[in-house]
Formats: C-alpha cells, structure tokens, sequence
C-alpha cells in the first residue's frame, strides 16, 4: 500500500482517532444504549421515556409555561402520546432562528388488525396487517412481543407489555418445514409470504364448554378478560403491535457492535436525547424533534407533515417574545438550522454489489452526512444545499466530529426517504445525518457503538454552532 497522498480524501475509522478515554465512554454509551432500547421497542414506549428524560433534567411542559421563557429554560412537548419535541431556550431572539435535528421514533413492525383474533384448525392467531417496509420472511420462526393499549368501552385504557421478560410468553408466526417446501422455495420473495398469513400463534386450550363454538378463541377471550377487563369488542380500540422479543446485544467478540430491534431511528433518537442533556445555555435556540409515523410516510397529526412542529414554534415564539407573530415566525423557520436525524445503510460486504463503494457509508467511520436521499434521479429528496453541507461540516471539522458521507444503495437500485424534506418546506435549511447500520428494517439491526459516539457529538456540535 503507497502514502495516502495529502489532497486526497480519506474516510477515518473512529476507533483509530479515540484516545483510551475516549474508547471507555464508546462502550459505557453501548451500555446505556442497549438498556434504551430495551425499554422503548415502541414510539408511545419511546415517549413516555423521553418525558421522563425530559423531567429528570428540568425541562417543563410548553403549555405549563406561565412566566416568559428566558435563555437556557428548557421545555418539552409530548404530543398524543407518541411524538415529543424539545427546545432548550437560546440566547438570540427565536425569530432569528433555531437549530433543530429531528429524528423518528417509530419502526417497522407488526400491528394487529381491528378484528385480530381467530381460530383455525384448533389453534388461536392474532390477524396483522404489517406497518412500514419489511422483508416479510424476517418475521417467521421469531419470538415477538405484544406491546400497547386497549382501550375498553367505558373509556379507560390498559397497557399492554408481554414477552420481554423471560417468564413471560412470546408470539410467534411459524415457518412451513423445509421437507414440506418444494412450492414455497420456487416462489419469489416478494410472492412467497402474503401478508395475510402473517398471522402469530397465540393459544391452544380450549374451554370446557363443548357446545361452543371456537373454543380456543373463546379461551384466549376470557384469559383476555380476567386479565384485562376486556371484551373482543375493545379489541377495536386497541393499539397493539408486535415486535422481536429479542433484547439488545453486543455483537462480535470485540463487543463493539449492538444488534437490537428499531435502531432505525431509536440510534439516533438516543444520540439526540444525549447530546441535548449537554446543551444549556445555547447560542440559538436548541430544538429536538421526535416524530412518529415516519416509516408510513410521516402522515396523521404525529407525523412530520403536520402542523407538529409549527405549532411548538409558534406557541414557543409566543412564550419567548410575549406575543405571537406570524411574520416572526416564519422568519424564524427560514433562518432555522436542521439536521435529519435518521439512519443510513453501511456497505455490507455481503451485499457489496448493491452499493457504490466510494459513496456508501462504512460501519465505524463515524457521522453519515447524505446529501440527498430520494430513488431514481434523487426523487422525493431534500437534496442540501452546497452553502449548508460546507457549514456543517466546518462545524463537524472544528469540533472533532468524525463524519463520512453516505448514499442509500447504487443510482436505479432503491432508495428511501427521511423527514429531511418535511423540515425543509418550512424554509430552513436542512441535511441528513445519522449512523450508519447493517440490516436495517430487520428484526436485528447492527450498529457500531464508535458511530453512535460520535452522533452524540455530531448533536453537541451542530446545538452549539
Ligand atoms: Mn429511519
Ligand atoms: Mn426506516
């Protein structure tokens, strides 16, 4: 191998550039991190979580705020229970503009269809419909979790978490026995798993009655019941979604990976909640947003196409200036900062021909700047403005934030999309950032713990500029 030459741009692997210190804190950070993840596997787990995040360092509830909000107040905002914002006060006035980076609490998954409960043959299944992009075979032959609300007639809600703790029984969807699958093996992927057989085992036993109909429906129902005061009906008003029952890991003998369920965008979830617990009396007001429904298109009144994160800027406006301002408001949205707090895909070598190896993000190489997202000639993307990308990365350069840059896969290969250009139609200027990860929208997703050390300060850096 010759001499890098001096001109030439070089991607840094983190761990390289880390003195003994620093290498500490990215395996104390893995730790945190996988205890975060375990407790949040969904976006209404995730908010409740952040709330409390919120409380133990002093932020206040937006609407709770009586007295005019002055530099370094901090304020949150928890919206229908499954999207937060939060903003730590800046010393310049907000019409001249925040610095924001919002990332998604929300990952695919499995939801239970309205009516979810059957019988066939003797055996009790819970009906899906799936949420987000998924490869559908992923979800057979693994343990799953239940997790969310019922809401009963009467109004009341219950909580619904089984299958995380070892004692506590899982769901499953089972696989068709490879001596039984000559037909299923010469099925395309995207033909061999129809949506509707995703159905998850969920019981066996009948009840004593004979003269019944769907015994072992009618024994899950009074399990249901006696458990939870409910009847199928509330079914109906339930949220209820079905995730890996797998807990975080350390992966490799060097244990300098994490493999967990919803990394995409609970990584960069977390490295936004971390770096903001380090901000206090910024220059520019800093702002966090935590967003639902990204993984469906960001719609519906938690989804970054609404009028969320408006309405926090406005009601914010109004509680720093002592009035509202329509005009001031927009002129603050135009003078924003944004960061796209979202993940990226890192060249797998498995998969290596689906990436363009010079532009593809690499796990352990630090921040993944992406430019422009999009599929098929950068549709549906933000694509950043040249002027905004030379002034975060001046920033990144400056504050020793190691970054690479990132594309989602070969031009004409696929393609995804992020809340980036959500953020931009309010006017600021906007760029991807996020840690790279290796199979992304699976039910175990690797990230490099290097990576999310160095999101955290990627966050630090751009609230402090
Ligand atoms: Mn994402
Ligand atoms: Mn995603």
């Amino acid at each position: 191998m010759g001499e890098q030459s001096k001109l030439a741009y070089a991607r840094k692997a983190v761990w390289e550039h880390l003195n003994g210190q620093e290498k500490q804190e990215v395996m104390n950070i893995g730790e945190d991190y996988k205890g975060f993840l375990a407790r949040a596997k969904t976006e209404r787990e995730l908010a409740v979580l952040i709330k409390e995040f919120a409380e133990k360092r002093g932020f206040v509830p937006l609407d709770a705020c009586s007295e005019p909000v002055k530099p370094g107040d901090k304020i949150y905002r928890v919206v229908r229970g499954k999207s937060v914002l939060m903003a730590v006060a800046g010393e310049q006035p907000l019409s001249e503009g925040a610095n924001v980076i919002g990332a998604h609490v929300d990952s695919p998954r499995l939801d239970l269809k309205v009516h979810p409960l059957c019988e066939d043959e003797g055996l009790a299944l819970l009906k899906t419909h799936y949420y987000g992009g998924i490869k559908k075979y992923h979800w057979l032959a693994l343990p799953l979790a239940l997790h969310g609300v019922i809401y009963r007639r009467d109004g009341s809600g219950v909580g619904v978490n089984i299958g995380e703790d070892v004692r506590d029984p899982v769901f499953t969807i089972s696989d068709l026995l490879p001596h039984l699958a000559k037909d299923q093996m010469e099925k395309k992927l995207t033909e061999a798993f129809p949506g509707e057989s995703l159905r998850a085992l969920c019981g066996s036993l009948p009840v004593e009655d004979k003269a019944l109909k769907n015994r072992v429906k009618e024994n899950i129902l009074r399990l249901l019941h006696d458990k939870y005061g409910i009847e199928e009906e509330d079914l109906v008003s339930a949220e209820l979604e079905l995730v890996p029952a797998i807990p975080p890991r350390d992966v490799g003998f060097d244990e300098s990976m994490v493999g967990a369920y919803g990394q995409d965008d609970r990584a960069c979830a977390y490295a936004q909640l971390r770096g903001l617990a380090g901000v206090t009396r910024p220059l520019r007001t800093a702002v966090a947003i935590f967003a639902d429904k990204e993984e469906i298109g960001s719609v519906g009144n938690t989804g970054m196409q609404s009028s969320m994160f408006a309405d926090f800027m406005a009601e914010l406006l109004e509680k720093t200036a002592g009035r509202f301002n329509e005009l001031a408001l927009r002129r603050s949205l135009n003078a924003s900062r944004g960061l796209s707090a979202d993940v990226s895909a890192a060249l797998d070598p498995g998969f290596a021909e689906t990436a363009e190896k010079d532009n593809t993000a690499r796990l352990g190489c630090g921040v993944v700047l992406t430019k422009y997202t999009g599929s098929r000639g950068k549709s549906g993307c933000n694509d950043a403005h040249a002027e905004f990308l030379s002034r975060v990365i001046g920033r990144f350069n400056e504050r020793k934030v190691i970054w690479q840059t990132g594309e989602l896969g070969k031009v004409d290969q696929g393609g995804g999309g992020t809340i980036a250009y959500m953020m931009a139609a309010h006017g600021m200027d906007v760029v991807d950032c996020g840690v790279g990860l290796l199979g992304m929208h699976s039910p175990f997703e690797v990230s490099h713990k290097a990576d999310l050390f160095m999101m955290i300060r990627g966050c630090e850096a751009f609230w402090s500029d």
